[in-house]
């Protein structure tokens, strides 16, 4: 059993669910003419990074679509704001954050060189679920899903110095031999770059209405082997990362898994919104004896190694204790909780 198990106090933003992929399990992605389609305006956001702020988060977890811009309503929208790409609108946002004194980490899907290189100093963290190294049906109308093209871009989150967040989707039609393929991708690239602190093993959840809706999502016992894979694969300074909104996370620590990620007091989880983050309460109750550790979307190895710009500086160091994880957050148990 692990010394303690972390997770972060998050903030989760969805700037847009507009995306140029479809994937076959997807319940976030909107058509332009839908009336839940969206791209979130400056002061919406301010107003639930605030909200987050008081109820002591740490993490601007702001996640888009895929390159929404290949979407002509999306791109009239946007100029209508003021932006002339969605980069440009990111950086604003997360500046935003970093003022109200929030660290953001943004998972805007595929990103080229020169967009992450833009959105590094602003970001804590960044991500991008490899998925699987498996080319799947889930996949076939998601040109950003193309293994080939998320593994290049972990690589060069990795030669920028970007600590990264990545992770399988597990049960989206890939056998276990891809799931071990996907996790050793991950691992070599780690080994050559040193930049993936955490693996997100995460279970497919069907959803009503998804060309998926049909297929069962995977078992316990398959979670479990999956977990004990990632661990003994990737290497120990990686934490391996499990849902605690869709999978009861306590024997998936027996066999391996140190995070449960982020959980928030004040947004629910956009990609899941069926599944309730659980209070810190009910966390604390998951993890039985284990003792639960507040961490910053940044991980400490990151922060004494100086991965971040200057422009975080000042709130890395109101945020984090001298080993890295999060100071003793001066809020009262009542703000600081999680919602029951
Ligand atoms: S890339 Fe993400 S948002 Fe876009 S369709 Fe796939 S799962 Fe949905």
């Amino acid at each position: 059993m692990p010394e303690f198990v972390t997770f972060s106090r998050n903030i989760f933003i969805p700037v847009t669910n507009i995306c140029r992929n479809q994937c076959g399990y997807c319940t976030f992605k909107r058509d332009p003419d839908h009336p839940e389609a969206r791209l979130m305006a400056l002061d919406e956001v301010v107003s639930i990074l605030e909200d987050g702020y008081r109820s002591g988060c740490t993490e601007a977890l702001f996640v888009l679509g895929e390159y929404a811009e290949e979407v002509t309503q999306y791109k009239t929208w946007l100029s209508d704001m003021g932006y002339s790409t969605t980069v440009e609108y990111v950086e604003q946002l997360c500046q935003t954050a970093i003022d109200i004194g929030i660290l953001p980490h943004t998972n805007a899907g595929i990103l080229t060189r020169s967009e992450l290189k833009r959105l590094k100093p602003l970001n804590a963290s960044m991500g991008l679920m490899l998925e699987s190294t498996a080319t799947l049906a889930a996949h076939r109308q998601s040109p950003g899903k193309e293994p080939d093209k998320r593994i290049r871009m972990i690589k060069i989150a990795g030669e920028l110095e970007i600590p990264f967040t990545t992770g399988i989707l597990v049960g989206i039609g890939e056998t276990a031999d891809d799931r071990e393929v996907s996790l050793r991708t991950i691992a070599d690239i780690h080994e050559q770059y040193g930049h993936i602190q955490e693996v997100i093993i995460q279970n497919f959840m069907p959803k009503p209405d998804t060309e998926m809706e049909h297929v069962s999502p995977p078992s316990k016992n398959e979670m479990m082997e999956v977990v004990s894979m990632a661990r003994q694969i990737l290497p120990d300074d990686v934490a391996v990362q499990v849902a605690p909104n869709l999978i009861d996370p306590y024997t998936l620590i027996q066999c391996g898994a140190t995070d449960l990620g982020g959980v928030s007091p004040t947004t629910i989880d956009w990609i899941n919104p069926e599944a309730e983050w659980p209070s810190l309460q009910k966390l604390k109750s998951l993890v039985g004896e284990i003792p639960l550790r507040e961490r910053l979307p940044i991980y400490p190895q990151y922060i004494q190694k100086r991965w971040y710009s200057d422009l975080l500086e000042g709130v890395i160091r109101s945020l984090a204790d001298e080993q890295g994880y999060r100071k003793t957050s001066g809020f009262s148990d009542d703000q600081s909780d999680l919602p029951v």
